[in-house]
């Protein structure tokens, strides 16, 4: 779906327009993936609750080291949940039909 592997800081919000498979177009319509950002949200809402309650109680860390460890690790994942998001917006609009195929 990108055109940069998962783990490159480069470019990384930049989509391939078809995909190299069954050309499906990965920009139906402008805003299409508007939806994905509620993934992330609830997805990383929960994650940083469950990441900082983790450190705080059951390693015994003080909460201001448990949230800079938490944005640290935000950060760095930020790329892979942005991505991850679109790849499951995308896989609830879309059915994967691994028969279309392009040929040749
Ligand atoms: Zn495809």
């Amino acid at each position: 779906m990108f055109e940069t592997p998962t783990f490159s800081f480069k470019r990384p919000f930049d989509m391939k327009d078809r995909c190299e498979h069954c050309g499906l177009n990965y920009m139906p319509e402008p805003g299409f993936y508007y939806g994905a950002m509620f993934i992330s949200y609830i997805f990383m809402g929960w994650f940083c609750i469950g990441f900082v309650a983790l450190f705080h109680w059951v390693f015994g860390w003080s909460t201001e080291a448990s949230f800079l460890l938490l944005i640290a690790v935000c950060a760095f994942f930020f790329v892979y949940i942005f991505r991850l998001a679109r790849s499951i917006w995308i896989n609830l609009n879309v059915k994967y039909d691994p028969s279309k195929k392009i040929s040749g």
